[in-house]
């Protein structure tokens, strides 16, 4: 959502969700955890007004406890944190759990995969950063791959039903890519909202590369 013109925002949805959008991601930064600052609960709770679609929230927050009540009264669905903040992780779960809500697990790109690991039973997605948090329009940093491939491989071994996302940098190059290596849930801004045809680009982020 953060790349959709504000301006416009209820055309702004309503056009991707109609061109195939299955869920909205959302983009809360605090100006801590990140140098930007960005949507807010509020903003979350006007377009819960205009849609049914489930709401992605991604919070790059120091204190992720601190904003899962307002979230959930806002009509988040899924509440992604990092891994990185001052909260202790299990706390976070438990408390987007007691609201009914998925919780996703985020990490930045110089976090390894072994900080994630002992979490992956107790979440619903996986968020391994392609790019730095906070800031658009970064390219999309290739080790993620490996990443995913390893998250997937766990998951496997591990029996378990969880989601790997990807999020920074998804363009209809990559996507491709990142579905091959095992990512369910791709996220993409400027990919979508910038172009004339978002059904078409839409279309084309699901498809997975030949093998
Ligand atoms: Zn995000």
């Amino acid at each position: 959502m953060l790349a959709a013109d504000f301006s416009r925002l209820g055309e702004e949805v309503k056009r991707i969700v109609t061109a195939g959008a299955d869920m909205l991601h959302f983009d809360v930064m605090d100006g801590e955890f990140v140098p930007n600052f960005a949507i807010s609960p509020p903003f979350i709770a006007a377009v819960r007004e205009i849609t049914d679609v489930p709401f992605d929230v991604h919070i790059m927050v120091t204190h992720p406890l601190r904003y899962i009540d307002a979230l959930a009264a806002a009509g988040a669905d899924l509440v992604t944190f990092h891994i990185e903040s001052a909260d202790e992780p299990s706390e976070v779960i438990s408390a987007i759990k007691a609201h009914g809500l998925k919780p996703g697990l985020a990490f930045c790109p110089k976090t390894p995969v072994s900080a994630i690991t002992p979490y992956l039973s107790d979440i619903d997605l996986v968020l391994p950063m392609s790019v730095e948090p906070g800031l658009g329009g970064q390219p999309f940093q290739r080790d993620t791959l490996e990443k995913i491939a390893t998250l997937h491989q766990i998951i496997q071994e591990m029996t378990l039903l969880l989601d790997i996302s990807v999020d920074g940098g998804v363009t209809t190059e990559i996507a491709p890519l990142t579905i091959r290596h095992g990512a369910t849930v791709l996220v993409a801004g400027t990919a979508i909202f910038r172009s004339q045809q978002p059904e078409t680009v839409i279309q084309k982020l699901r498809t997975p590369a030949s093998l």
